[in-house]
Formats: C-alpha cells, structure tokens, sequence
C-alpha cells in the first residue's frame, strides 16, 4: 500500500519517501521524531551547567584530595539518607505499618 505523503514546505504530494522528491524536505515521521530526538539530545548536551552543578563538579574535580574525600562522604551519606528516607515512605505508605 502506497502512503502519501503532504510536505509541509512546498505542499507536493510524495509517495513513500523519507525526504521530498521536489524540495529535499524530510517528511518521514519516523524521521521527524529521529532528527526531534536528535536536537533536543544536542541542547540537553550543550545546555549551560547550573550553579550546582558546577560547584558539584568543582567538588569532585578538586584537585585537593580532602576535598574529594569529603564529596564522597557527603555523597554517600546523602545516597544513605535518601535510601532511609524512601524507606520510611514506603513504611508509613505501607496499609501494615
Ligand atoms: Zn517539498
């Protein structure tokens, strides 16, 4: 079965191609939602680092070895709390507790 497809630039009608035969636009969904995936990939990777996120990184990067020390730590205790916290969540969420 042939698909038709409108390319939204110049209104041509194609068959089932991925791009179309007169203006070169893509016009594959399948394609569309690739290439949408694609950018919003590229500005998620490019987006500017938050102020956290800096600071996180200048933490772990630190070329004092205290300083790194004490990102573990921190980190761990912060994994160890939020593991308690959730515990507890699920401990006052639960119908037995
Ligand atoms: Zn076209």
């Amino acid at each position: 079965m042939a698909i038709e497809r409108k390319c939204p630039n110049c209104e041509t009608w194609n068959s089932d191609n991925d791009y179309c035969t007169k203006c070169g636009t893509m016009i594959s969904p399948i394609k569309i939602e690739e290439e949408r995936e694609r950018v919003r990939e590229e500005i998620r990777q490019n987006a500017p680092l938050s102020k956290t996120d800096i600071f996180i990184n200048n933490w772990k990067n630190s070329r004092f070895f205290l300083v790194r020390w004490l990102y573990k730590i921190v980190y761990t205790i912060s994994v160890i709390f939020i593991g308690i916290a959730s515990f507890f969540a699920w401990m006052a969420a639960s119908p037995n507790g």
